[in-house]
């Protein structure tokens, strides 16, 4: 599996519609990223977490996935709590054995990426994913997606990523389940961090803490 360099990435240019917003938000806010946003954290990682994409206040502001809005917030404070950050604000906090990506490195006009979208961006995805098998194969390894569409980003890629010639049977997106893909690879469907899915009681805390802690079992099993 290639390793994609930053520089590489930030050069991407494959989404016209998504370089086009790009290019609006830089001039509308010259003091936001408003590229494509690399992963974060130790590409020694054993849990992957896949978001969509990158928010307009957040991420696309910072050029740190889930930083600076209140999806990261609200992440963050559950990953400080399962051991998997040291701080409950992503500002201050190293991760702790954890990256952190998104399925579509672009930020989306209304947060909505086309197929098309997910699909060229699907390359960088795969790598990420490959990195992480490719580390420590003894040891149990997480891709932890946040929504359905995560989920589904993720299902895809992973034929390529397994070397496999046909689909890899995963089940539908339910929050909480956790699927072993390949020998101590899991993956866990988490409903997303976004406001409206908690400030609707979709996603509670007591829910996201409930699926760190299912994983951190996963991640500390001998
Ligand atoms: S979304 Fe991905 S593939 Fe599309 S321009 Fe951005 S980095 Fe490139």
């Amino acid at each position: 599996m290639v390793e994609v360099s930053r520089s590489q990435l930030l050069a991407c240019d494959a989404c016209p519609r998504l370089v086009a917003l790009r290019g609006r938000v830089r001039s509308l806010h010259p003091d936001y990223h408003a590229a494509p946003v690399a992963p974060w954290g130790p590409k020694t990682a054993r849990l992957l977490i896949v978001g969509l994409a990158p928010g307009m206040h957040g991420a696309n502001r910072t050029g740190q996935p889930f930083t600076g809005d209140a999806s990261g917030r609200f992440l963050f404070d559950s990953l400080y709590r399962a051991g998997f950050a040291t701080a409950p604000r992503a500002e201050n906090a190293e991760l702790n054995g954890t990256r952190i990506t998104n399925a579509v490195k672009c930020l989306p006009p209304g947060n909505r990426p086309l197929a098309a979208e997910i699909r060229n961006c699907s390359a960088y995805l795969t790598a990420e994913i490959g990195t992480l098998l490719g580390r420590r194969p003894r040891r149990s390894r997480v891709v932890l997606c946040l929504g359905r569409l995560a989920h589904e980003a993720v299902a895809r890629v992973l034929p390529v990523v397994l070397n496999l010639s046909g689909p890899v049977p995963v089940p539908a997106f339910t929050h909480g389940r956790r699927t072993e893909i390949a020998t101590h690879v899991y993956l866990v469907d988490t409903y997303h961090p976004s406001r409206q899915n908690t400030q609707t009681g979709r996603l509670t805390r007591t829910m996201l803490d409930a699926v760190l802690s299912d994983i951190r079992r996963i991640i500390d099993a001998p």
